[in-house]
């Protein structure tokens, strides 16, 4: 596994892949997430795929990248969705 380097500062504190929690309510947090609608004019079954968000935070400068778990699935779904 290569190191990782922080791109603005070049530190290698990286932190990889940390959840990223939504406020809490009753001591449940949920995680945040980007959504893809297969089939957004759907009244009902819009066919909704959710990848949770995973920060990576630089542990020097807090520079933060965002990326999800599962972009191929995500990507499966917007391009079908684009050749309907
Ligand atoms: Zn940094």
């Amino acid at each position: 596994m290569a190191t990782m380097k922080c791109g603005r500062c070049g530190s290698e504190k990286i932190m990889p892949n940390l959840r990223i929690r939504d406020r809490y309510e009753a001591g449940m947090g949920q995680d945040l997430e980007v959504e893809i609608q297969g089939n957004p004019d759907a009244l009902i079954f819009k066919q909704a795929h959710r990848e949770a968000l995973k920060a990576t935070v630089c542990g020097e400068c807090g520079n933060v990248g965002l990326s999800v778990e599962n972009p191929q699935r995500l990507w499966k779904i917007y391009t079908e969705k684009k050749n309907t």
